[in-house]
């Protein structure tokens, strides 16, 4: 995936600088020997250090990311609150603020992770910004009392920064010449007044103030490293010095990275974009619809599973989050072991994360796919949880699957087909029967001569059996070959 707000630093940061070397010019494709464009994906590959890092040079690092932290910190309070709203973007302005005040010097942060850190934290303004625009639009369209050209008004103007800035901060509103006419003709039809008092309440609602508690992680692009001697030289606050670090492998990258320290244990993990080609399997000739699943993670439209420990390993980490978090809310000494829980927590993600990635790249391997066929859930569907599993958790990892399988596509040259998911579940794949709930019949397996649901169900017309999501699966592909369900706007969305 292209980071959008790293082209856009970088393009900032360009332009801050008059001359740029040609050779960190970012090539996307490169022409190979016979003159056809190879064609490349972003992967984010981790690097680590080869020998523990010495004291000192811990040290620095150490430094540099706590002081990046008070930096991100000092933006997060003086220009996320809706005065600075217009400074956010593209920001210079607020790199010239600071460097006029002389903050820089104060903060003694080398001028290439303090640019950095600015510009980081003014991206989290912004997605703080989108995510409480979200929030607001949804009220707007749950509230009963508001009509639709309110709506249409309210929406508009949440669309507009223009317009929506003045709004938030008792301003004149001055809309481009362009939108004007648009503009007029909405507010014209609405009590202004009192649509824009109801924004501002919204948006101080769902307003966040944000603050991190991170101070080992910092990022750092290619005027502040240097890939050598095995290893990476990293600029440090001491004038003309670089921290030395020799790394287990040889990749090398110009692109931004991320520095993730880890101070126990005297090593580091840098996070390098690097661009991979695609790879092309002549032998991946299959069509494969797939279905995903509670318990197990993928099924496929010929009976095979992956990820059958899926189920489990999301309910222990459910569990793990209720246990926890119950006895954090027991624990009166605040924050006490915030950062154990965190690194804990952190560990678990990872844990499945890792079975994710490990069980879509043995589909991949197993299946041979040409095309990919996936139900795209609606967005809030209401599916049949257990009590116990965390909704939200569950939206979080089915996103991490769709994720996956979008990544290992692209870098495989898979089509992936997203299909609508509607009725894909309830219908035979066989003869095309509907069921619902109350005609759906599940077979019954016998263990240990006890009766337990299977998930084995039955058609009741034509008497097919047939295990659920393969059903589905199946389902997915026809309507995918079909070319049913499938419009170019379809693509997916986070469920
Ligand atoms: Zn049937």
């Amino acid at each position: 995936m292209i980071d959008v707000n790293l082209i856009r630093k970088i393009a900032i940061l360009r332009k801050s600088f008059k001359k740029v070397p040609q050779i960190r010019k970012k090539k996307v494709n490169d022409i190979s020997k016979n003159g056809k464009t190879k064609e490349k994906v972003c992967r984010t590959i981790h690097q680590y250090n080869k020998e523990s890092i010495a004291k000192e040079d811990m040290a620095q690092l150490k430094q540099i990311a706590k002081s990046y932290q008070i930096v991100k910190n000092y933006i997060y309070c003086r220009y996320g609150g809706i005065h600075s709203l217009s400074k956010i973007t593209p920001g210079y302005e607020v790199q010239k603020e600071l460097i006029a005040q002389g903050y820089r010097e104060q903060i003694n942060l080398p001028s290439v992770y303090f640019q950095n850190a600015i510009y980081d934290a003014l991206g989290d303004i912004r997605g703080a910004l989108e995510k409480c625009k979200k929030k607001i639009l949804k009220s707007i369209y749950s509230n009963e009392n508001m009509s639709e050209d309110d709506r249409h008004y309210l929406n508009y103007v949440l669309r507009v920064d223009q317009a929506l800035f003045p709004i938030l901060e008792h301003k004149n509103i001055v809309i481009p010449k362009k939108l004007e006419k648009s503009y007029i003709e909405l507010s014209e039809k609405v009590d202004t007044n009192k649509l824009n008092n109801y924004l501002r309440r919204q948006y101080r609602k769902h307003s966040v103030k944000l603050h991190t508690e991170i101070n080992t992680v910092f990022s750092v692009d290619y005027r502040g490293y240097r890939y050598e001697n095995h290893g990476i030289y990293l600029a440090s606050s001491v004038k003309m010095k670089r921290v030395f670090i020799p790394l287990t492998d040889t990749i090398t990258t110009d692109r931004q990275i991320v520095v993730k320290l880890d101070i126990d244990n005297q090593s580091i993990e840098l996070l390098v974009p690097i661009n991979v080609a695609v790879k092309k399997h002549e032998d991946y000739v299959n069509e494969v619809g797939i279905a995903p699943g509670i318990e197990t993670m993928l099924t496929t439209d010929n009976g095979n599973s992956y990820g059958i420990d899926y189920g489990k390993l999301q309910e222990s980490y459910s569990i793990w989050l209720r246990e926890t978090s119950r006895k954090r809310s027991l624990n009166t000494k605040e924050n006490q072991g915030y950062k154990k829980y965190n690194a804990n927590k952190h560990k678990q993600k990872e844990k499945i994360q890792n079975y994710i990635n490990h069980e879509v790249k043995r589909l991949i391997e197993t299946e041979k796919p040409k095309i990919i066929y996936i139900p795209k859930l609606p967005q809030n569907t209401r599916l049949v949880y257990g009590k116990n599993i965390n909704y939200k958790l569950l939206t979080w990892q089915r996103s991490m699957i769709y994720d996956s399988i979008e990544k290992k596509c692209q870098q495989n040259a898979i089509e992936l087909v997203w299909v609508l998911a509607e009725g894909t579940a309830k219908t035979c794949s066989r003869c095309g029967f509907k069921w619902d709930n109350t005609t759906k019949v599940r077979v019954k397996e016998k263990d240990n001569n006890k009766e337990k649901v299977s998930d084995i169900i039955k058609c009741p017309a034509c008497g097919l059996e047939i295990h659920e999501r393969q059903n589905t699966a199946i389902n997915a592909k026809s309507r995918g070959q079909q070319k049913s369900g499938i419009n170019k706007n379809l693509k997916r969305i986070n469920t």
